[in-house]
């Protein structure tokens, strides 16, 4: 969740009297940082995956599956190799917003050889055996984006009780113990955002309609004593109150560094119109407080799960307190582009600070630059400590990531941290997080790999960033891969100059964008492979990569089901279900070990993986076939 400022937490009183002072001092070190910065060259592409898990604790003879609440006991224990000795541990782990959650990341990012492809799932494998280690009998590590049964009655292990009148949430269904109580941000975010707001969260995400479902789907908050529940809960939707539900999910993101400044803006750029296209064709998330629901994703839920916007921002009142009527919450995708190509699709009202925006011109910063970060600092801090009020803006840089860290969005523009070797950065992140290391390293390097194709072939895959936020609504509805079509840039090839922006983009399905459609698009893994048929690859990687790509290609076309169609599939097929879209805790024990089971290799599963999982990924990359790889580049 970005970054993690150590101290005492303030009150939101407090810290919306200093949101003035943070946002000011935060651009100063934007500037600071931009001129000390913006020259840097010669970085080398570098990359790294966070993949996000929870806890889950099985009872066999009960038959249920819980979150376990001990994700700090065990991360206390993984942390301690890395506190030894930084630079040499296979794995780094994080915090996240749950009790029962762990972010993993490679010990060190990857490097520019191909030969890297074939070493990302056996570090997965590395930090899930690793955590595993540590686990009560009966407790696993899963990387699933959304626990089915989260904020249903009894979910936790140890239990736990909702509070609606005290703590940070005050929810009626997410308890203030499943927030990850070692770091006060995770509270504090929570309650902040809650206060400026000056409401509850509200998430409504559509019930699905099977046939033993209510025609009028309509749940009773009146009798818990909440008014202002039963104010903002839609019929027929599944209702939820808390940040826990959206920052409660997984997912899995990407980080890469560029040569420059001016590469990690084509990147942000070219990878922003992919975003959907991977939410889609990563969809596993289509359960909610124990129902099934008619999305597949989590992206609408965790955007709304922290929409700190008060009535007056999101348009329900005229302003008067505030200044700004915004159109996304906090979390949500970009809204514009960064390059000087990309300038021309920036198509969507921006909504900046326009005195933030001339400061940033008079110090020497671009119009697409500058708005981009008056943009995001249109939001007030909602975590600030009091060790960190006072900084010194020529060498600190806390303010600024107070506020960016604070800007979920589908694309992060990322700055070389103060005094590090790391330089200018962009991280993918609208990705689901899958079952198994096999999809996740299969998403992980088809994305890398389009990095590489799109950076060497020059490609542009721009598209106005209405059309965007058209295919991330798209993106999200039900089985979107498989009756979806998505606006995308046909001509990705050659850099026509058209005036006629609507020209250049079309609709198609997703195994159109993925593996093509005749005479009109090349397709994504096609120019992946004639990318690869180029270069000097030795055998077990190609072989690795080809497993990866065919599963691309695969759940593009809709041979094999996505995570979420396969969940559906699994839980309306289960003896026990009664076709009320309801996921009793015997359905999600039942699901959940049939999860673990094919993580383990125990059965498998083609319909999801398809039949080629067996795997050549190696810890390490052997020396004969990095020096090869490396002699091939510079022809020695
Ligand atoms: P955040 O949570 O802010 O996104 P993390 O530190 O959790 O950041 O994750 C950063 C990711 O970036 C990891 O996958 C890591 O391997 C990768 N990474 C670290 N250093 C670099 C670098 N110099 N270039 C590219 N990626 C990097
Ligand atoms: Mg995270
Ligand atoms: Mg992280
Ligand atoms: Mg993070
Ligand atoms: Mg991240």
């Amino acid at each position: 969740m970005g970054l993690l400022s150590e101290g005492s937490p303030l009150s939101w009183e407090e810290t919306k009297k200093l949101s003035d002072h943070v946002r000011k001092h935060g651009v100063i070190q934007f500037i600071n940082l931009y001129k000390r910065l913006r020259d840097r060259q010669g970085d080398v592409l570098k990359w790294g995956d966070e993949v996000e898990y929870i806890l889950v604790k099985f009872d066999d003879d009960a038959k249920t599956a819980k979150l376990s609440l001990r994700a700090m006991e065990i991360l206390r224990i993984l942390n301690e190799k890395e506190n030894e000795d930084p630079d040499n541990t296979k794995s780094l782990w994080r915090p996240e917003y749950g009790a029962y959650m762990l972010e993993g990341t490679p010990g060190k990012p990857y490097g520019g050889l191909l030969a890297h492809f074939n070493v990302v799932e056996a570090n997965m494998r590395y930090r899930r055996q690793e955590a595993a280690k540590l686990l009560h009998p009966n407790e696993v590590l899963m990387s699933l984006t959304v626990f089915p049964r989260v904020g249903a009655p009894d979910f936790t292990d140890p239990p736990t009780h909702p509070t609606p009148n005290t703590g940070a949430s005050r929810s009626l269904f997410f308890p203030d113990e499943a927030i990850y109580p070692g770091h006060p941000r995770f509270k504090t975010l929570t309650r902040n955002i809650r206060e400026r707001r000056r409401e509850k969260v509200a998430i409504n995400i559509p019930i699905y309609r099977d046939e033993s479902v209510p025609l009028l789907f309509k749940e009773d908050f009146t009798s818990k004593g909440d008014d202002c529940s039963s104010k903002v809960a839609k019929d027929n939707y599944i209702y939820m109150d808390a940040m826990g539900f959206g920052m409660g999910c997984c997912c899995l993101q990407l980080t890469f560094q560029a040569c420059n400044i001016e590469e990690a803006r084509t990147l942000y750029d070219q990878l922003t119109p992919l975003c959907p296209i991977m939410l889609a064709l990563t969809a596993a998330s289509p359960f909610y407080r124990g129902y099934i629901s008619d999305v597949d994703c989590r992206w609408s839920v965790i955007s709304s799960s922290v929409d700190c916007r008060t009535q007056e921002e999101r348009g329900l009142k005229p302003l008067k307190e505030n200044k700004f009527k915004i159109s996304k919450s906090r979390y949500d995708s970009i809204d514009s582009y960064l390059s000087r190509q990309g300038e021309k699709y920036n198509d969507v009202p921006l909504t900046y600070d326009d005195e933030i925006y001339k400061q940033l011109l008079d110090n020497g910063i671009d119009h697409l630059l500058a708005q981009h970060i008056a943009h995001l600092f249109i939001r007030d801090s909602v975590s600030l400590f009091s060790e960190k009020v006072h900084q010194n803006d020529l060498e600190d840089t806390d303010h600024f990531e107070n506020i960016q860290s604070t800007n979920w969005q589908t694309m992060r523009f990322k700055p070389p941290p103060p005094n590090s070797s790391i330089g200018w950065r962009v991280e993918f992140r609208p990705c689901e997080v899958q079952i198994t290391d096999f999809e996740n390293a299969a998403i992980v390097c088809f994305t890398v790999l389009l990095t590489r194709v799109i950076l060497s072939y020059k490609l542009n895959l721009l598209i106005p960033i209405s059309k965007v936020d058209q295919n991330m609504i798209r993106a999200q509805k039900r089985n979107a891969v498989k009756v979806e079509k998505f606006w995308f840039r046909h001509d990705i090839t050659s850099d026509i100059k058209s005036d006629n922006t609507q020209s250049e983009y079309t609709e198609f399905t997703i195994n159109e964008i993925i593996n093509g459609k005749n005479g009109i698009f090349p397709g994504l893994v096609p120019l992946v492979n004639s990318y690869l048929a180029n270069m000097n690859v030795d055998a077990d990687t190609h072989c690795t990569i080809q497993r990866y790509l065919k599963l691309i290609q695969k759940r593009a076309s809709g041979e094999l089901l996505t995570t979420a169609a396969w969940l559906r599939k699994e839980v309306t097929s289960h003896s026990e279900y009664k076709h009320d879209a309801v996921i009793t805790q015997r359905i999600n024990y039942d699901l959940l070990r049939k999860i673990h089971s094919i993580v383990s290799n125990d059965i498998s599963c083609p319909e999801l993986l398809g039949q080629c999982i067996s795997s050549k990924t190696t810890d390490t990359i052997p020396a004969a076939v990095a020096k090869a790889e490396k002699c091939s580049a510079t022809n020695c």
